[in-house]
């Protein structure tokens, strides 16, 4: 059982994209991160063509939302094992706890935006995943 809180837009769209699909929430949300790890032992029934309708879906794909939390005055990030449940704020991927993570470290008292290992990786290249 995994219990998660996820933004509100987040959830709206979870649950517009499990209405269209006819499948419950836990479905959609265990079936999309079964499909982004690429796990196979524990897909539900037609676990694989679901999770690639709600990703592929049959509206056209919706620009990304605006990044809620970019950086302002990131001073570092620092590589971590994530004990929450995130969303990369810079590609919106889905990181679950356990997983590897880097957290901003800024200049006051600024929202601390986490990104993935991907856009971390951008960044230490000196590009702007954010842009
Ligand atoms: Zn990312």
């Amino acid at each position: 059982m995994l219990h998660t809180r996820v933004p509100e837009r987040l959830e709206a769209e979870l649950k517009e994209r499990a209405a269209d699909l006819g499948v419950s929430v836990s479905n959609l949300v265990r079936n999309v991160l079964t499909h982004a790890f690429g796990l196979v032992g524990d897909i539900v029934a037609d676990g694989a063509q679901v999770a690639r309708s709600a990703s592929g879906g049959r509206r056209p794909a919706e620009p990304a939302p605006a990044p809620a939390a970019r950086p302002g005055d990131v001073v570092g990030w620092q590589p971590m094992i994530l004990g929450k449940n995130a969303v990369c704020a810079a590609c919106n991927d889905v990181l679950v706890r356990g997983a590897d993570g880097a957290v901003a470290i800024t200049d006051g008292a600024g929202p601390r935006p986490i990104v993935c290992p991907r856009c971390l990786e951008e960044i230490r290249h000196g590009r702007d995943p954010f842009a």
